[in-house]
């Protein structure tokens, strides 16, 4: 099984669907993962060039402590992510070509701030364009059609899930991978006055006690025009 995992900012796999990446990877599965921005603006003292250099490494080394094949990163700039640029539609598509996944996840459309928004739609239509021939193009065309499930919205606000993954064995390694976004853990205390991984496992938890295991992630499949699927294919 090929599965693929795009994020907005270079935690945000991990952060929300940190312990299913692991759980497919000690399943078999091959896992790519990804950012579309690049993270410029998520600190108060760095300056964008080198955060988003050092953030680039993180979220490399968070990826591949999972067990990702490939941690993907499209490097646009933090507030400017626009779903409606043909050249970020085309360059995501030829992520899915490359990586042809059975099922590939990203944000909800509807979640905290626009970045992430955006990205959600760059990756649906990214994957709907993947299957078009006439379109700029590295690799060959794939199928506009892969199922596609919505991660978990921060805070969990406004998100109901209809699938969940129990990752109470993989939680562990989803906080260490977490962790590995050195420059958030401290941006996210000096800025925000939030322990992240704590944040991160309370989210967990919560999502846990809703289906009756210790930790949990949850998610939302994409239900559009073939987007739908006989296989069960969230991990077990
Ligand atoms: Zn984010």
């Amino acid at each position: 099984m090929r599965v693929l995992f795009m994020g907005c900012h270079p935690d945000d796999v991990e952060c929300y669907a940190g312990g299913t990446v692991r759980k497919y990877v000690e399943q078999g599965a091959e896992v790519y993962t990804g950012h579309v921005a690049n993270g410029c603006q998520g600190h108060v003292v760095i300056e964008p060039g080198p955060l988003a250099a050092m953030r680039a490494k993180e979220a490399e080394a968070a990826g591949k402590f999972l067990g990702a094949k490939e941690v993907f990163n499209l490097d646009i700039d933090d507030l400017t992510v626009a779903s409606h640029d043909p050249a970020v539609m085309d360059e995501m598509a030829d992520i899915v070509r490359y990586v042809r996944p059975d099922v590939i996840f990203t944000h909800n459309p509807k979640d905290y701030m626009r970045d992430h928004e955006e990205a959600s739609v760059i990756v649906t239509n990214g994957s709907f364009c993947s299957g078009i021939s006439h379109r700029p193009r590295k690799y060959e065309p794939f199928s506009s059609f892969v199922p596609v499930f919505f991660m978990d919205v921060c805070g969990g606000l406004g998100f109901q899930p209809t699938h969940y993954v129990d990752i109470t064995q993989q939680e562990e390694m989803k906080l260490k991978a977490v962790c590995c976004h050195e420059s958030q853990v401290k941006w996210m205390m000096d800025h925000d006055n939030v322990d992240f991984c704590e944040m991160v496992q309370t989210w967990d938890k919560y999502r846990g006690y809703q289906c009756g295991v210790k930790y949990a992630e949850g998610f939302k499949p994409y239900n559009v025009y073939q987007r739908y699927s006989t296989k069960n294919l969230l991990p077990d």
